[in-house]
C-alpha cells in the first residue's frame, strides 16, 4: 500500500501530466475515488495541471431516491425489523429518517453485510427486511444470499442499481461536457473492463479503470489524459491487479439468476431505463415489494420531494461543487445533514466537509 502512496512517484506522474499542457474535464463515478482525490490533495494539484475532475453519481446511498427511503420508513413503521448499512440511517426524507423511526421505537438494525442481516433474522421473532443498496459491488452478495434460501422471515427491498448503462445515459444527456471517464475499480472487478467498450466505440469516450490509492488515481488520470491528447477513445485498465476483461463471471451469473433489469429513478436523474435490479419472480418470497405490497402501495401513490434547497442532484450530475451549495457547512453539516450527500461517507458533500473545510 505504501508503494502506492510514494510521493516521489506522484511528483513524477504530476510532472508528466503538466507536460501535456492540458485543459480537460473528466468524470469519475465512485465515492472512494472522490475520497482519495480530496483526502490526499490530488484534486487541487490536478486542477492546477488543467484537469478538472467531476464526481458523478457514484455514491450508492446518495442516488437512492426519497421514494426508496420512504419505503424503508414505512416498513419500519409497520413493525418490521429493518436492517441497513450505517450510511442509510440518517438519510433524511419528507417524513423523517430511519434514525427518527428508531428513536420513535422502530426496530432498525445496523449491519455490516447482508450475511449479518440473515444471522439476525435467524435469531429474532419478527419479519426482517434488508435494504439492499449499492451497485455491482453489493448486488452479488444480495443475489448469492437469495440463492442460498435465507429464512422465511427475511426479505430484501432491492434498491440496487447498475453503473454502465447509467453512464451511457449521462453521456447521451450531454449536460456535462466530458473529455473522458475514470471508471470505478470496485464495480469493474465484477463487470470486467469489456463492459465499458460500448462507451468508447459508440460515443467516442476515452476511459480508464482506476484503483483507489493515490498513485492508482494519478496513473489512471495520466493514462486518460494521454488518450485525450492523442485523440484516442478506448478502455484502458490501470487496475490490472484486481480487474480482468471478463470480470467476476460467478458474481455476474448470480446477479442474472436473481435479478432482472428494470427502469429506476436515480436521485438527481429521471428514470434511467434498465439500470435497476428487480428481484425475479422465482425469488419473490424474499422480495419485500411483493411480500409487503399492502404496506408499500400507499407510498407508491405519493410523490416525495427532494429536501428544500438541497442541491444533491446537481452534485451527483457533476454540475455543482458541494461547497457551492448555499446550505453547505451552514444549514447542512454531517451532524445536521439536509441531503444524502452530507450523510454517506462516499457523498461529495461529506468528503468536502471532512477534508477541505
Ligand atoms: S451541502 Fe447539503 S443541502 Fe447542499 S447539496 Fe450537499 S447535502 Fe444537499
Amino acid at each position: 500500500m505504501f508503494e502506492l502512496r510514494d510521493k516521489e512517484m506522484a511528483s513524477k506522474i504530476m510532472g508528466k501530466l503538466r507536460s501535456l499542457d492540458l485543459d480537460i474535464k473528466i468524470m469519475h463515478v465512485c465515492g472512494t475515488h472522490q475520497d482519495t482525490l480530496v483526502r490526499f490533495g490530488l484534486i487541487d494539484m490536478l486542477t492546477e495541471a488543467g484537469v478538472n475532475v467531476r464526481q458523478g453519481p457514484g455514491c450508492p446511498v446518495c442516488v437512492t431516491t426519497p421514494m426508496e427511503i420512504e419505503e424503508s420508513l414505512a416498513l419500519a413503521r409497520a413493525g418490521k425489523t429493518v436492517a441497513i448499512y450505517g450510511d442509510m440511517l440518517k438519510v433524511p426524507s419528507e417524513t423523517g429518517s430511519l434514525l427518527t423511526v428508531k428513536s420513535e421505537g422502530g426496530d432498525v438494525r445496523l449491519v455490516y453485510s447482508i450475511a449479518d442481516a440473515v444471522e439476525l433474522a435467524k435469531n429474532i421473532d419478527n419479519d426482517m427486511v434488508f435494504i439492499g443498496v449499492g451497485f455491482e459491488t453489493t448486488a452479488p452478495s444480495t443475489a448469492s444470499t437469495l440463492l442460498s434460501k435465507p429464512p422465511d422471515n427475511f426479505s430484501v427491498l432491492s434498491c440496487h442499481r447498475t453503473i454502465p448503462d447509467a453512464l451511457r445515459i449521462l453521456v447521451e444527456s450531454g449536460k456535462v461536457e466530458l473529455n473522458g471517464l475514470i471508471e470505478p475499480g470496485h464495480v469493474s472487478v465484477i463487470t470486467g473492463s469489456n463492459m465499458y467498450e460500448f462507451l468508447s466505440r459508440d460515443y467516442g469516450i476515452p476511459q480508464v479503470i482506476a484503483g483507489f490509492e493515490p498513485l492508482d488515481m494519478l496513473m489512471g488520470i495520466y493514462m486518460l489524459a494521454r488518450q485525450i491528447k492523442k485523440g484516442e477513445a478506448k478502455v484502458e485498465n490501470s487496475y490490472t491487479r484486481a480487474v480482468t476483461p471478463e470480470g467476476n463471471i460467478k458474481a455476474q451469473e448470480a446477479m442474472a439468476k436473481v435479478f432482472e433489469p428494470c427502469d429506476v429513478k436515480w436521485r438527481g436523474f429521471p428514470v434511467l431505463p434498465g439500470t435497476g435490479l428487480r428481484i425475479r419472480s422465482e425469488y419473490e418470497n424474499w422480495d419485500a415489494r411483493v411480500r409487503y405490497k399492502d404496506i408499500l402501495e400507499p407510498i407508491w401513490q405519493k410523490e416525495f420531494e427532494e429536501p428544500a434547497g438541497c442541491k444533491c442532484g446537481d452534485v451527483l450530475r457533476g454540475e455543482l461543487d458541494p461547497a457551492d451549495c448555499p446550505l453547505f457547512g451552514t444549514k447542512c453539516t454531517p451532524t445536521n445533514p439536509i441531503g444524502p450527500c452530507m450523510v454517506s461517507a462516499e457523498g461529495g458533500c461529506t468528503i468536502e466537509y471532512k477534508y477541505r473545510r
